[in-house]
């Protein structure tokens, strides 16, 4: 396939009201600015737990290589006022309508992922670890990224997933634990919510044997080939077949694939010369031969977006509490300025024509829509690179939290003192840095363009 040298055109799809153009537009006022924001200290410190084992396997590979590791911020410069831990803490919303919650689930209904709230927790200085080229790759990588395409799956008892051969395959097991049930088993399905990846089931905090792990890294894919074929055969599901809701999880979760790609050929470590840069064939192999994955970015970009214009007068009157008067009103200077570039937008994403089926069907289909995505942030903690993980969480989290404020509030709801603890500082921290990483490999996209095209002319 030749590779991309134009940016996609038209509509993005899929719930998205707007076009590649726009997005591409839009980005090039918002760039700047986010890079303003993400550069204060608010928006810079994050806090994370990076050491939670593994849920789903034993995490064998671990990436030694320099570029993986994270570097910690000293306690003593975090600002005094965020070291509370009820800082970090998800919230619940005021509004009574998202409070009867059934009290078993230790999460939240309303969150689309899992938070970090324990004393493991760190902080991160993100300008002092840019998600770049770490060399992270091979089995571990493969694993992982398995894992959250099989999270793809809705519905394993309805025929909508019929055709996806890991879906049939969990229909099968679904089958054989209703024919046979083991107590055991399916009260650890209940309240995890995992889908576990893959064979054999492992049960959360209990490690699988040294031969379980042997069969488990042999049915991880040694070449692309595998792996492809999966991800291929959702992503057939996706488009013509399935319902709408599945298309877009599939495709916000292609879209970040797409961006850690972009990001990783943009600061790409050349091992020849020693130099940091962008490298074009990286970009080529992983992204300019698969139209649907550089149009998938450009859908993310529309959905965070929607987000940032639904919270725009939440973020608007937030205190950005620092302990520092005149830190906190530069902080609330910038946001503003942002937020009014936010309000500036056409609607990007309409997020109501989502889980419309009769009220039972778009309740469960939003459920487990939910808990899917939560089970994607669970799956950071198998990421064998610290510095991946880091991203990884802060992406996933920023993706949940757009999901959060799109499907767990209405309009109203955000609005005065009714929003008042929605979200997080972590969430918000999260939020924010998504859509500038979303920002960035959008801008990559056309420099990626322009050296092709110069690539071109000098041949
Ligand atoms: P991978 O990117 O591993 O992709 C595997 C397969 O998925 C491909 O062969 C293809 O079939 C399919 N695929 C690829 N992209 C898409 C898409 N957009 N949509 C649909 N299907 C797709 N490495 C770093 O150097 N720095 C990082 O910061 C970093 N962060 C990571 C974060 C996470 C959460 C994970 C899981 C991995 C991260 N990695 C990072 C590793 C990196 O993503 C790749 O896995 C690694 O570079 C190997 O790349 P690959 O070419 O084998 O294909």
């Amino acid at each position: 396939a030749p590779a991309r040298c134009s940016n996609p055109s038209g509509l993005i799809g899929d719930s998205s009201c707007c076009d590649y153009e726009t997005v591409s537009k839009l980005n090039v006022d918002f760039s700047s600015k986010l890079h303003e924001v993400v550069d204060m200290p608010f928006f810079r410190y994050f806090k994370v737990n990076l050491y939670k084992p593994c849920p789903f396997w034993d995490n064998a590979g671990l990436c030694m290589n320099r570029d993986c590791s994270v570097e910690t911020m000293d306690k003593e410069n975090v600002p005094e006022k965020w070291r509370s831990h009820h800082l970090g803490k998800v919230s619940m919303p005021t509004n009574p309508l998202f409070q009867s919650r059934p009290a078993k689930l230790s999460i939240k209904d309303q969150e689309f992922c899992v938070p970090d709230v324990d004393s493991d927790e760190v902080y991160v200085d993100l300008k002092d670890n840019p998600e770049r080229f770490t060399g992270y790759s091979g089995p571990s990588a493969a694993m992982v990224w398995k894992a959250i395409y099989e999270e793809n799956c809705f519905d394993v008892s309805r025929e909508m997933t019929a055709g996806c051969h890991y879906c049939e395959t969990e229909r099968q097991k679904l089958k054989e634990r209703q024919e046979h049930p083991s107590a055991e088993h399916n009260q650890v399905k209940e309240e995890s919510n995992i889908l576990v990846p893959p064979e054999p089931a492992p049960i959360e905090n209990s490690k699988p044997s040294r031969e379980q792990m042997n069969e488990i890294f042999s049915k991880v894919p040694k070449g692309k080939g595998d792996l492809q074929q999966l991800i291929q055969g959702i992503a057939k599901d996706g488009p013509e077949e399935s319902c709408l809701e599945k298309r877009v999880y599939y495709r916000l979760i292609s879209g970040l694939h797409t961006s850690i790609s972009i990001h990783i050929c943009d600061e790409w470590f050349n091992q020849t010369t020693g130099e940091w840069g962008p490298n074009l064939d990286c970009f080529i192999s992983r992204v300019g031969i698969h139209p649907e994955r550089l149009e998938n970015i450009y859908f993310d970009y529309a959905v965070v977006l929607r987000a940032m214009t639904k919270i725009s007068d939440y973020l608007a009157g937030y205190e950005f509490c620092t302990g520092d008067e005149s830190v906190d009103k530069n902080v609330k200077k910038v946001v503003t300025e942002l937020v009014d570039l936010v309000k500036k937008c056409p609607p990007t994403f309409d997020e109501k024509l989502l889980f419309q089926d009769t009220q039972d069907e778009g309740k469960r289909l939003k459920n487990q829509f939910r808990d899917h995505f939560r089970n994607i942030t669970r799956i950071m903690d198998c990421v064998g690179c610290e510095k991946c993980r880091l991203w990884g969480k802060i992406q996933t989290t920023g993706l949940g939290t757009a999901l959060k404020v799109l499907f767990s509030y209405d309009d109203a709801s955000l609005k005065g003192d009714k929003a008042e603890g929605v979200l997080s500082r972590s969430e918000i921290v999260a939020l924010v840095n998504t859509f500038n990483r979303l920002s960035e490999s959008i801008s990559a996209i056309e420099r990626f363009g322009v050296m092709y095209q110069e690539r071109l002319e000098r041949e």
